[in-house]
């Protein structure tokens, strides 16, 4: 199935985790025009962008300025974490030698390492055609028709790195490509392998490379399609290369926002900023939006009021339309009159490195570093705020728990925004941490999620424009509060800047700067639940 660059990218994104995407790392590792000499080339990462979209992949060579969009800080800690995991696999090869740079140098030290009968190398460079491949690792293979010093053909095995915790399709059609590009140079690779994290590898002490690890032997797979692949290539070649550009509307105009790339408006420019792509869940009902676009609906307020939408759906529009906030006081009275106090208003921040950088944690597990908590008595006027910042490179999570136990009382709601986020953390650091099993099933028992009010559509306004997220949900209910004015302003961003804080050489002034921001962030998060909550119960009982 085509997947969108963009959609690639947020089909990981959790409401703050790092799960997005390590394998970006290849996809935007040689992003740029690759133009030597004059010649313009095909490298894998644009062979990849051509499989999932050919028109997109066209215009990031041709017109990368309407078609690359400008990487968040978390995206670079991600890709920064994905050339780590590239360093560490290496680890498994002592003997490797690196080729730098993919010039005509890269290619000539190629050529000489191979010449040379060296038995590893690291990113070897080979340029067929119109075709560049760095390879992640080489590895030569003795067999009995090309020993050392013969002058048939070079046996080899292939290896690609993919900071994943499986195997996917696109690895493997990856590594077709690379294996069309290497023997068209006249060697002959005998496997390939994509070498990935092992999903069920637990840090214990220091790190063991082969248990961390796995080389997936993918010979068979990358055989069955390297003749589809060939063929691919050499569409790929006269449609890449062509100075024609394809015009029209792209495929994406059929499917939901979270699906588009960044050269959507580009391709589509009678598809206004908010459009019927914007309907919540509107990617899972293709049928109804293809029917909107067939009758050239694109603007929210021109959908009529009988189309077949869900409740949700319809909701958005006819607030939007009509300028109308729909609320339901009995409802949402109910939930809240349920509550009992004092209320504990609580969010996590988290970190979810590849490579796990403490005891009892697996790839990709959550590591949770600080949390903020707001106390709020019944008919008080202000709350208390306690809040947990871990500023070690050392495991969080006993201390985390700790203090969270002194704070969190046991009687009275737990108020979270999306539940299954800090529910999952509570689980983890409860099998992680036995002596807190308890203390997190209790926590987990008490949770009142904020959110489900507006899930349950007990309250719409158009400028939610069908999201449920506090960003805009905040603004429409305290219009006071804002994230605009901080230095973090997302999940994301305060992961990848407790990485900064934790791990990188900075001084203490940066440091500092940085457990200031992140204090004040996850402190807004939790006082902004508490206003929704207040603005709310006002509601209910004017
Ligand atoms: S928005 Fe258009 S160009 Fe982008 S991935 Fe979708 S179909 Fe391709």
């Amino acid at each position: 199935m085509k997947r969108a660059p963009r959609a690639l990218a947020r089909s990981y994104a959790s409401k703050k985790g790092l799960f997005i995407i390590f394998d970006l790392r290849v996809r935007w590792r040689f992003v740029s025009i690759l133009s030597m000499m004059g010649v313009m080339y095909i490298s894998k990462t644009d062979f990849i962008n051509y499989l999932y979209c050919r028109k997109n992949a066209w215009l990031k060579k041709h017109k990368p300025e309407v078609a690359t969009e400008k990487l968040s800080e978390f995206e670079e800690g991600t890709i920064e974490m994905g050339n780590e995991v590239e360093a560490y696999a290496r680890e498994m090869f002592p003997a490797g030698i690196l080729v730098k740079g993919r010039d005509l140098a890269g290619q000539t030290f190629t050529k000489d390492l191979i010449r040379l009968e060296k038995t590893v190398i690291f990113q070897p460079v080979f340029v067929e055609d119109v075709f560049l491949v760095a390879a992640d690792i080489l590895e030569r293979v003795d067999v009995a028709d090309s020993a050392p010093g013969s002058d048939l053909p070079k046996h080899f095995n292939l290896y690609e790195v993919k900071a994943t915790s499986e195997v996917n399709e696109s690895h493997l059609d990856d590594l077709a490509f690379q294996r069309s590009v290497i023997e068209l140079s006249g060697l002959i690779i005998d496997k390939t392998f994509v070498v990935h994290l092992n999903r069920h590898y637990i840090k214990k002490g220091e790190l063991s490379l082969r248990d961390k690890f796995v080389a997936a032997d993918v010979t068979e797979e990358v055989c069955a399609r390297m003749s589809g692949i060939k063929e691919k290539m050499e569409e790929a070649k006269k449609y890449l290369l062509s100075e024609e550009e394809p015009l029209g509307a792209c495929d994406c105009i059929h499917e939901g926002r979270s699906n588009h790339c960044e050269s959507f408006s580009y391709s589509n420019p009678l598809v206004p900023e908010y459009a019927v792509h914007d309907l919540a869940y509107i990617g899972r009902s293709k049928k109804k939006l293809k029917e909107l676009i067939n009758l050239g609906i694109y603007k929210m307020e021109e959908v009529p009021d009988d189309f077949d939408l869900d409740l949700k759906q319809m909701n958005q529009v006819i607030a939007h339309k009509y300028d109308k906030v729909l609320i339901d006081r009995t409802l949402i009275k109910k939930e809240l009159d349920d509550l009992i106090y004092p209320l504990y208003f609580l969010d996590y921040e988290t970190f979810a490195p590849p490579i796990p950088m403490y005891d009892g944690y697996k790839p990709f597990q959550r590591v949770p570093f600080q949390f903020s908590l707001h106390v709020l008595e019944r008919g008080a006027s202000e709350s208390k705020h306690f809040g947990f910042l871990h500023k070690e490179n050392s495991d969080p999570g006993p201390e985390f728990c700790e203090t969270l136990k002194s704070l969190i009382g046991t009687e009275g709601n737990v108020v979270v925004w999306n539940k299954s986020f800090e529910c999952s953390v509570n689980r983890e650091l409860g099998d992680r941490l036995p002596e807190f099993k308890g203390l997190m099933e209790q926590v987990n028992g008490r949770v009142f999620d904020l959110m489900e009010v507006f899930k349950k559509q007990y309250y719409v306004h158009k400028d939610f424009k069908g999201s449920f997220s506090i960003k805009y949900v905040l603004p429409v209910l305290v219009p006071d509060f804002s994230y605009a004015s901080l230095n973090i302003k997302e999940g994301g961003m305060a992961s990848e800047k407790w990485r900064q804080m934790v791990l990188e050489d900075l001084t203490r002034e940066e440091k500092r700067q940085i457990a200031d921001d992140l204090t004040e962030y996850c402190k807004l998060d939790t006082y902004a639940m508490q206003k929704i909550f207040e603005a709310l119960l006002k509601l209910c009982n004017n």
